[in-house]
């Protein structure tokens, strides 16, 4: 009997008015192991009543509380990486060390939130005019929501509600249906924190609890990350219901590697980049582009590795890279790679039916390289979001930024190269939000805003660091003056100025 994961609502699980369920597998067996509830607007409405019920307190607790509780949750956090680290395997697929380096991640916004008394500190200009000062302060929005792809379960939701919930906002999350538990274990930490009940809500489902929150009257701001369409769509339509929104879309993203570089220490990296969490990451490097005379030793050096890699069940330590998240997903990968075989690519190493002694019904795909494609292949405009590299070629580092630049998505690049005037030509050209210098997965530092440009984000803000405040915060600018301070009262109908 698969156990159900229910709703958090005001500090519980509960079933609410949920009839409607959805399978979870384990990708590495192929099993069922759980089944989720999938929320009907009712269920929506009473996590988004219990936020708003406990917003006046929470917003109104004090900066040193708030703060005092994400100490308490970054300890708990830590004490539990192993249990978190392990369920997420269980759901997603991925091996262990990639499941317990996400949390470590999504930790490392928690310890960002921790000092939100100084990311808080509003400004002050003395005597702005005689005998007037002014100065600014933030406030929180409100109810937020949170709606939350597969493939970090614990990551990406950490990327908001500890910002949001430090600024003084309350919290619905929607976490991906595919992989739920990891959103409900958090919860649950955070209750063991102090955190109050109702300040932070699970709400588990699909495109119904999806619309219900973007629709949702109470609910102040929607932050998204999922794939282009949906992130398009979130976007347009809780802007119309007057939302602030964030929402960040898929990815397409390229390396380049120029012939001087260390061709070792790129094909290494590169192999990382593209076959960790089986390239199901938004920053994985699903596109080497290969600059000139670079082709051949690049080639000649990433093969091997990528042959090497050691795929098996998540939980097994051995394992490098784990199964894909579905069956259905595994279908969609190997189709596309049938697909660039078909429009004249070269399978250089293909991952196409690959099995893993004792888990032969689970959904592997094994590390697929795909060299001289083409920009008009479908390996190549769609985002496959597996193991699959494809290789490009380009004459020059003008040529490559020009292909870079010429694709829908622009979340993150990278370059491989030991000429500093190359890297800064680089950096300086491509369209794109985040980029590497020798580094293929640059994922900024939670003090720092991650976010993609053109179809990788929707919205003006970043999440995390200093966007992340800005967005859970609106601000207040106060213009003072008390009269007692000027002999006299220098009223007039003139417009004001400055004395
Ligand atoms: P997805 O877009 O299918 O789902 C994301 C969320 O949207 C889930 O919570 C899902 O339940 C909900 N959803 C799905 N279909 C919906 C619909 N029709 N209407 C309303 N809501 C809907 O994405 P996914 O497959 O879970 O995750 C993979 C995608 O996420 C990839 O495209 C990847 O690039 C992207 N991603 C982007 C970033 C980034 O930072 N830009 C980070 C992680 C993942």
């Amino acid at each position: 009997m698969a156990s159900t994961i229910e709703h958090w609502i005001g500090g519980s699980t509960t079933a609410g008015r949920s009839n409607r369920r959805a399978p979870v597998y384990n990708p590495a067996t192929g099993a069922q192991q759980a089944e989720v509830l999938l929320a009907e607007p009712a269920d929506v409405d009473a996590a988004v009543s219990a936020a708003r019920a406990a917003l006046p307190g929470w917003a109104d607790t004090s900066l040193s509380k708030r703060t005092k509780i994400m100490f308490e949750f970054r300890q708990v956090l830590n004490q539990n990486i192993k249990e978190l680290a392990e369920m997420i395997s269980d759901e997603h697929g991925k091996v262990l060390s990639d499941a317990a380096g996400e949390v470590q991640r999504g930790l490392e916004v928690v310890e960002f939130a921790c000092g939100i008394p100084h990311l808080l500190k509003g400004e002050y200009s003395d005597q702005a005019s005689t005998g007037v000062d002014v100065f600014s302060f933030r406030q929180p929005l409100g109810v937020v929501a949170g709606i939350t792809p597969f493939n970090f379960p614990a990551m990406v939701p950490m990327w908001m509600y500890p910002v949001a919930l430090a600024c003084g906002n309350t919290f619905v999350l929607k976490p991906s249906e595919r992989d739920p538990s990891a959103a409900n274990y958090v919860a649950r930490l955070l209750a063991e924190a102090g955190l109050p009940e109702g300040v932070f809500n699970v709400v588990h489902g699909d495109k119904v609890a999806v619309d219900a929150l973007l629709d949702h009257p109470d609910i102040a701001a929607v932050s998204f990350v999922g794939s282009t369409p949906i992130a398009r769509y979130i976007h347009d339509r809780a802007s119309v219901s007057g939302k602030r929104v964030q929402a960040l879309g898929g990815a397409k993203n390229h390396a380049i590697v120029l012939p001087d570089a260390d061709m070792d220490f790129a094909s290494d990296h590169l192999s990382a980049a593209a076959f960790g969490s089986a390239g199901e990451r938004c920053m994985a490097i699903s596109a080497a582009v290969v600059v000139g005379e670079a082709a051949e030793p690049l080639m000649d050096a990433l093969v091997p590795k990528a042959k090497a890699v050691r795929v098996g069940a998540g939980r097994d330590p051995q394992s490098e890279m784990g199964p894909v998240v579905t069956a259905a997903a595994r279908e969609r990968i190997v189709g596309l790679i049938n697909s660039g075989e078909e429009q004249g690519a070269k399978l250089a190493v293909d991952g196409r039916g690959l099995t893993v002694p004792g888990y032969e019904n689970g959904f592997f795909v094994g590390p697929t390289v795909i060299d001289e494609v083409r920009p008009t292949m479908d390996v190549y405009t769609e985002e496959i979001f597996g193991p699959v590299l494809s290789v490009l070629r380009a004459d020059d580092v003008k040529s490559a930024i020009e292909l870079i630049n010429a694709n829908p998505y622009g979340n993150g690049t990278a370059i491989f190269t030991n000429s500093g005037e190359a890297a800064r030509t680089f950096m300086r050209g491509v369209n794109v939000g985040m980029i590497g210098i020798n580094v293929p997965i640059p994922v900024p530092m939670a003090y720092y805003s991650f976010g993609g440009w053109k179809n990788s984000l929707f919205g003006d803000k970043h999440v995390h660091g200093p966007e992340g405040v800005s967005f859970y915060t609106r601000g207040k600018v106060v213009t003072s003056r008390w009269p007692h301070v000027t002999a006299t009262s220098n009223a007039s109908l003139q417009f004001p100025t400055a004395t």
